[in-house]
């Protein structure tokens, strides 16, 4: 009975907070929640997985044409296909949007030009945002415009090229741009990049396409277009190009309703006060900056503050580790949760019918405690009463 009407507050808290909307209705270990897809990775590193689109395997261009339609003008060689100069970009016949897409690159050997012309290509997604190929190999050129680089805009976190005449990996994960109805910009384009399996971009959000000494901004287009590689006079050669298309990025589970909110000092001293745990210790909520702290205070006097503090919301009492006592901050009037990320922990405040505070559900994980409100700061002669 206690247990179900602990499960119920809970859920009425939830609810209450907004917490689940309707793609937002999977609880923890949820068996009805749909199984991943089985992708059968490839059979080495590198290798195109089972759901992948081979835009390249050493053999033909057929994925490839030039920018007014026609076949491309780059050339075989020895299993690649080699940029000719001064023949222009090529694009993929088949648009992406969302993507995973690897690549796989080598600069002439030996090195031609220097700076920005020296082994100039780049991978450009959407044929707008360019993952920037250049021959670092001895090379000094601008941050923003070296290997690893969103051109213009993000440098790579790190420098991570082989030399020049090595094969080159490009492992990119790509989120379009998201515009509403009325074309307006909700999110920007986010891509993570690893170069040679060194992360160089992490989930980097351009300030819209890439460009020469110019940051034009995001302009609604198509949900989909052609993947680039660009021609900039480099003999460059790419090999094992492949791409998979990405679902719409999972729907963030319910901390994004988590949103901290801002309570007046002298209002978060409604929720200070005691509250009886289960007849031998009680939890003393305190004001503290913008939040709440809990401690733990059993029977014998020994409070929790003494041994450091205690996790709010459930967790166990006998731990003897002391442990920074988190402070929990609110995303709603009732709702409170621990101020560090993907910490699991929440307080929500009951009421009585008069809207005064009478208890509180601590939730950790899937673990429900109630306390109820035994200080005399909320009517405790006429509080409802507990559950049983
Ligand atoms: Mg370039």
């Amino acid at each position: 009975m206690k247990y179900k009407f602990l499960v119920s507050m809970a859920v009425i808290a939830f609810c209450a907070a907004g917490a689940f909307s309707q793609v937002d209705r999977w609880l923890p270990n949820d068996v009805n929640r749909p199984i991943p897809t089985v992708v059968t990775p490839g059979a080495e590193p590198g290798a195109a997985p089972s759901d992948a689109i081979i835009l390249f395997n050493g053999k033909d261009m057929s994925a490839w044409q030039a920018g007014d339609g026609s076949d491309s003008k780059w050339k075989l060689v020895d299993g690649a296909m080699e940029v000719v100069p001064r023949t222009g970009n090529i694009h993929t016949k088949q648009a992406f949007g969302d993507c995973q897409l690897h690549v796989e690159w080598k600069e002439p050997s030996p090195a031609v030009g220097t700076d920005q012309n020296r082994g100039n290509s780049g991978i450009m997604l959407m044929s707008s945002f360019e993952i920037q190929v250049l021959d670092m190999d001895g090379n000094k050129t601008y941050a923003d415009g070296g290997a690893g680089g969103i051109y213009g805009q993000y440098p790579p976190l790190v420098t991570a090229s082989r030399k020049s005449g090595e094969w080159q990996t490009y492992d990119i994960m790509f989120r379009r741009p998201r515009f509403d109805s009325d074309r307006h910009l909700l999110t920007p384009a986010r891509l993570t990049v690893l170069l040679n399996g060194v992360l160089v971009q992490d989930a980097t959000t351009p300030t819209g396409p890439t460009a020469f000494h110019d940051r034009p901004p995001y302009l609604a287009g198509p949900d989909k277009y052609p993947l680039t590689l660009q021609e900039h006079n480099g003999a460059v050669q790419y090999r094992n190009i492949w791409i998979r298309e990405l679902p719409d990025p999972v729907t963030t589970l319910h901390y994004s309703a988590d949103v901290p909110m801002h309570i007046e000092a002298k209002d978060l001293a409604a929720y200070a006060g005691t509250y009886d745990l289960d007849g031998n210790s009680k939890m003393i909520v305190e004001v503290s900056g913008d939040g709440l702290m809990t401690r733990r205070q059993s029977a014998a006097g020994r409070g929790g503050q003494g041994r450091g503090g205690q996790p709010p919301a459930g967790a166990s009492a006998s731990t003897s580790v002391a442990m920074p006592t988190p402070l929990l901050v609110p995303i709603n009037e009732d709702s409170f949760v621990a101020e560090w990320s993907g910490n699991s922990s929440r307080v929500t405040f009951t009421r009585d019918s008069k809207h005064q505070i009478n208890g509180m559900v601590m939730q950790s994980g899937d673990s429900f405690n109630y306390a109820k409100r035994v200080d005399d700061a909320s009517e405790p002669a006429n509080a409802s009463p507990a559950p049983q």
